[in-house]
């Protein structure tokens, strides 16, 4: 009997299986075709100083616009384009779209912002990635101290030589680096001394979970603690509530991100909102 029922799971599995690698076949097609087709965006999502409530830069968040015009998040397609390749042309394309911005951002006044940009595992193995980014950094004429870049301490960790290396020379072109994510990886004390780390973005799992599981606010709380003694800045991310916010405040957080102030803006509303929010009509 129970080899009946496994035979059926086999069937039945592989029914599926072969289902998803079809729906994963004509994505990875369009996929393919999306940079040529114009169908990237970028939003951006306002980082916000906890002290003076004033907007300091924004997260790049990559959107792929689908046939139906609705927005696709990139955790439905950068694991994809990882696995295929298509994440260097993506990122490539990305950087420039993010350093185009800051000169919009100029065009309003707003040459204080700082722009920061998500790079995957993947991009940064590219042998070429540091030559390609400078490159399009100095093309761009925009000021590096403008610029931040976003890694998770996984994909640090993981390659920790060549991560010290590469941060450095970031770091030596004035570019500031962030740790996305932090908290839900691994990563040793030891090395994130040696990382020439600007930011800790506190992952938002621990900023939803703060004040209600005492252990998760102790985790920010030690987050904070640890910045501040590397003298690292600290950013909590996924911020959804008055109530967060406090806590974050009073452990010295300072600055966030999140939907109480506001999710990823498309291109043409930020600079809008930013002069909105300054002029004290959005009270975040
Ligand atoms: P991330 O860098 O950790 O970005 C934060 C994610 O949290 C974003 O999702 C953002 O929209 C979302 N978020 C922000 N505030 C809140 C909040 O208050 N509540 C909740 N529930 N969510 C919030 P998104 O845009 O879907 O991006 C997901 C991930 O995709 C990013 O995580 C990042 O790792 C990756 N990603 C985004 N853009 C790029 C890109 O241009 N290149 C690469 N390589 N990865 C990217
Ligand atoms: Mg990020
Ligand atoms: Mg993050
Ligand atoms: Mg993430």
């Amino acid at each position: 009997q129970s080899k009946e029922q496994g035979r059926f799971q086999v069937q039945f599995f592989s029914a599926e299986a072969r289902e998803r690698q079809t729906v994963r076949y004509s994505m990875e097609k369009r996929l393919f075709k999306a940079l040529e087709r114009n169908e990237f965006r970028l939003y951006y999502q306002p980082m916000i100083d906890m002290v003076t409530g004033r907007t300091t830069g924004a997260e790049a968040l990559i959107r792929w616009i689908g046939e139906d015009g609705t927005p696709i998040h990139p955790d439905q397609f950068i694991p994809l384009a990882e696995e295929n390749g298509m994440i260097v042309p993506i990122g490539q394309w990305v950087v420039k779209t993010a350093l185009n911005e800051l000169s919009v951002w100029r065009g309003y006044g707003l040459d204080h912002l700082r722009i920061s940009i998500n790079l995957s595992a993947r991009q940064l193995q590219e042998p070429d990635f540091l030559l390609n980014f400078l490159q399009m950094l100095s093309h761009s004429g925009e000021n590096p101290e403008q610029v931040m870049i976003e890694m998770t301490e996984t994909v640090v960790m993981r390659k920790a030589q060549e991560s010290i290396d590469l941060l450095g020379a970031l770091k030596a072109h004035r570019i500031k680096i962030a740790i996305d994510d932090f908290g839900t990886g691994y990563s040793s004390l030891s090395y994130l001394r040696r990382f020439p780390v600007d930011v800790l973005k506190i992952d938002r799992s621990f900023v939803r979970q703060i004040g209600e599981m005492g252990e998760d606010s102790e985790i920010v709380r030690l987050i904070t603690l640890l910045a501040r003694a590397l003298s690292l800045e600290v950013c909590a991310e996924g911020v959804e509530s008055e109530l967060e916010l406090s806590y974050l405040r009073e452990f010295g957080v300072g600055s966030y991100q999140g939907y109480l102030s506001s999710p990823a803006i498309p291109s043409g509303s930020f600079v809008d909102w930013v002069l909105k929010s300054r002029a004290g009509s959005i009270t975040p």
